[in-house]
């Protein structure tokens, strides 16, 4: 088959990679051969750990996103200690819930910035260097509120369609710079994000009852799309929003 899902010798950065969906995605990317700098406001030991243990190098690198300052350092740690960049995953975002009438500026601003201004910021910094090799694969994580209106999420669902939006115009700008902008829409993943739902017995049974595979996802269930959009086998795959949602928006 001349198609190529190998990382081997790629550098991969992963935001919010000690747990739930970015930690599935580092892992994966690893397994496919990648080493990757683990991001975050929390280090991802164990990720790192996990990594090592796929024979894979990993670095930790302290980021809060809730501001868009520190993603020039990101980039230049990640280069600093891995020796390149070739992949950017923003996975990293967080979410509030609120009637709309009540919804507050702090909840707001808290959302936007860490899931669409950083994303952003990170992919620029990310792009500029990968626009100077000319080649690089950028993958965000965007949500079925890349498609749909959500309830009480309004800074969410803004965030991403946002991020969306985004993913299409950077494509439209850099595709032929030879950098692949792309995103993963995860539809219900068994993670901290999604713990209150998942505790509360009836909204669970509503939720499984409304996806077609008939389960949650697992983190693990994002580790395809994501090593697909990060490698040689999509080089011609740009701007496109991929759903791993277990056929919820086919319903
Ligand atoms: P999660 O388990 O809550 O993980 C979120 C990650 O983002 C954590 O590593 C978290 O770090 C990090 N993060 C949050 N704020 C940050 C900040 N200011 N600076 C640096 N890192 C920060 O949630 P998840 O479900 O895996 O979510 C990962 C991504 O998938 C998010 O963008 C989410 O919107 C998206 N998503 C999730 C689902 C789902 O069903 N779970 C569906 C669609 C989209 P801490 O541990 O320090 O908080």
């Amino acid at each position: 088959m001349n198609v190529s899902f190998d990382l081997s010798g790629k550098v991969a950065v992963v935001t919010g990679a000690n747990t739930g969906i970015g930690q599935g995605i580092a892992l994966a990317l690893a397994e496919a051969g990648a080493d990757v700098a683990l991001v975050g406001r929390s280090r991802a030991e164990e990720t790192a750990a996990q990594v090592e243990a796929l024979g894979r190098r990993a670095a930790l690198i302290d980021a809060d996103l809730s501001s868009a300052a520190p993603v020039q350092g990101v980039v230049a740690r990640t280069i600093a200690e891995l020796g390149g960049l070739d992949i950017l995953v923003n996975n990293a975002g967080i979410i509030r819930r609120a009637d709309a009438v009540e919804f507050s500026e702090a909840d707001w601003d808290a959302v936007i910035d860490t899931n669409l201004k950083s994303a952003f910021f990170l992919c620029q910094a990310a792009g500029r260097h990968m626009i100077g090799q000319g080649r690089g694969k950028i993958v965000n994580i965007a949500s079925m509120l890349s498609f749909q209106g959500g309830i009480r999420v309004a800074s969410y669902t803004a965030s991403k369609s946002g991020l969306a939006g985004l993913t299409k115009l950077l494509a439209n700008e850099w595709a032929a710079k030879g950098v692949n902008v792309n995103a993963i829409a995860p539809g219900y993943i068994a993670t901290n994000n999604t713990a209150a739902l998942q505790a509360d017995e009836s909204r669970n049974r509503q939720i499984i009852e409304r996806i077609p595979a008939g389960r949650w996802g697992a983190p693990a269930d994002l580790g395809g799309a994501a090593v697909f959009l990060s490698s040689a086998a999509s080089d011609y795959v740009h701007g496109h929003i991929l759903a791993v949602d277990g056929g919820w928006l086919a319903r």
